[in-house]
């Protein structure tokens, strides 16, 4: 059985305690490899090497750097079938999802990165009166950790090591211990694409072993995060009393918000995409529907109809919309979720329970897509993260009402509208506190712009030069001339 191994200065190497970690396929309820179960004394060890890297690496010209990390996007692309594959095995996504976003994506991130350092310039005053100029120098911080999640598993994790590469910092990362295959083939790809030794470190395990080292080490003082709530509260809890450079990218409970003039089948066939795509498993998925009431009747039925098509099976298959969640746990947790929106009184309109496929798929842990109404804005499973194929419908009389229902959780990761009026929609954007709001449309991404949540979604901005600005220390030098 295939063991996976750290990347550590540069060389593929085992946990210092040999210990490892089951690594299941969701698809099939089977573990198919072993994972590092690593700890502090490898944490250790890949701290060393980055700090070692760190002094070459922040000399090295934007340019060199800028074409290192396009060497490896060229890489992922190489290898793009066997990366989609890896991914779709190691998370029970849909190996069609995988090809058409997960992997291109993660090479888009290392491209993105690798040219935006090129074009990525600080500032200078000048002083009227007094003749002085300031100028701004940007400098890597030395080593920044990077831990991400098991939903978008190398999309996540490129889109911080990206930046931070970049921008001349060394690297410790850790992928979710659910989902390491993709990093660990990119650690292949690292070397291949003739990365130094150092500059990326891949430590594999448990988040509160490994990433709890990184996090609290105190030669990594810049940390990017993405996952859920909680442990980014723990994680600030150690780091704040450190002073360390927090960028948090945390849950979501976003709205739909879809009025009676949208253009209906648009506004239809996108709420599928972002109630179910990867099993409603991305944090930008809107799990509570709002429909204006004039429509509700008409959208409810013609939203039930399609969901009941929508194909859950074997993530190999072509025709497969949904394949199965990430690990037994997480079903559980959302089978828990659905039994709760019973008891508060909700009405499972389509799914609510467990799919259970046959032959290669027959331990695999699969939900139906499940679509409840009848439940009030407030309750928690209105408000609470469920993170899985279940969306809630509500329906809703006024601009004012719609807003309140959008704004009354902690969240504040995306929204999305649907309406003819922009005026409208502009207006109700506007009120809707989410770092992201898109307007007939939904996960359209453009790299340039600002990316994070608004309340408890999160701490910062990621994308663009928000990321590289965050993962450089600003100097102001003043010449008295
Ligand atoms: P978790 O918070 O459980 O884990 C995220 C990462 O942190 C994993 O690598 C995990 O390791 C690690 N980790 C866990 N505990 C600690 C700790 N104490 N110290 C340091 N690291 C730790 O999130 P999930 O992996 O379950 O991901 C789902 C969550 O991510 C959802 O809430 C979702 O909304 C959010 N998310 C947010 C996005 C955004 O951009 N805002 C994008 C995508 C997802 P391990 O796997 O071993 O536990």
């Amino acid at each position: 059985m295939q063991q996976i191994k750290n990347y550590i200065n540069g060389q593929l190497v085992a946990p210092k305690a040999g210990k490892y970690i089951d690594n299941y396929n969701p698809a099939t309820g089977e573990v198919y490899s072993h994972i590092p179960d690593s700890d502090e004394q490898d944490v250790e060890q890949a701290v060393q090497g980055a700090l070692a890297a760190f002094p070459a690496w922040a000399s090295t010209s934007a340019a060199k750097r800028g074409q290192l990390l396009m060497r490896i996007a060229d890489l992922i692309d190489k290898y793009q079938d066997r990366l989609a594959e890896a991914e779709s095995v190691d998370n029970g996504k849909p190996l069609k999802l995988a090809k058409a976003v997960d992997i291109p994506r993660a090479s888009s991130n290392m491209r993105f990165y690798g040219t935006a350092i090129q074009h990525f310039a600080s500032e200078a005053h000048y002083m009227e009166g007094t003749e002085a100029i300031n100028y701004t120098v940007r400098h890597p911080h030395g080593v920044a950790g990077c831990i991400s999640p098991w939903n978008l598993p190398l999309y996540l994790f490129t889109w911080k090591i990206a930046p931070a590469l970049a921008a001349g910092n060394c690297v410790v990362a850790k992928p979710s211990e659910v989902t390491p295959m993709t990093a660990s083939l990119l650690s292949e790809l690292c070397m291949e694409a003739g990365l130094p030794a150092g500059v990326l470190n891949i430590v594999h395990g448990y988040g509160y072993k490994v990433g709890a080292a990184i996090v609290a080490h105190p030669n990594v003082p810049v940390l990017s995060f993405t996952g859920g709530t909680n442990t980014g509260r723990s994680i600030a809890a150690t780091a704040a009393p450190m002073f360390k450079k927090l960028s948090l990218e945390l849950g979501g409970k976003n709205p739909n918000i879809i009025f009676a003039d949208c253009d209906f089948n648009n506004a239809l066939h996108t709420s599928i995409q972002s109630s179910f795509a990867n099993q409603g498993q991305i944090c930008l998925c809107g799990s509570r529907i709002f429909i204006e009431r004039p429509l509700y009747e008409q959208f409810k039925q013609a939203f039930v109809d399609k969901v009941q098509n929508v194909t859950v099976g074997d993530p190999m298959e072509d025709g497969t919309k949904m394949g199965a969640v990430v690990s037994e746990q997480h079903m559980q947790k959302v089978l828990s979720y659905i039994e709760l929106a019973r008891q508060e009184g909700g009405s499972i309109l389509t799914g609510g329970q467990q799919v259970h496929l046959s032959g290669r798929c027959a331990k695999g842990w699969f939900i139906a897509p499940t679509v409840i109404e009848g439940l009030s804005p407030e309750c928690r499973t209105n408000t609470e993260e469920i993170f899985g194929p279940v969306v809630t419908l509500t329906p809703f009389d006024t601009d004012e009402e719609v807003i309140q229902y959008a704004n009354c959780t902690d969240y504040g990761l995306s929204a999305t509208i649907w309406t003819k009026d922009l005026s409208r929609a502009h207006r109700v954007a506007h009120q809707v506190r989410s770092g992201i709001v898109w307007i007939n449309t939904w996960l359209l991404r453009d790299l340039r712009t600002p990316f994070g949540g608004m309340k408890n979604s999160g701490v910062g901005r990621e994308g663009g030069f928000e990321a590289l600005r965050f993962f450089t220390e600003p100097q102001n030098i003043c010449v008295k001339l």
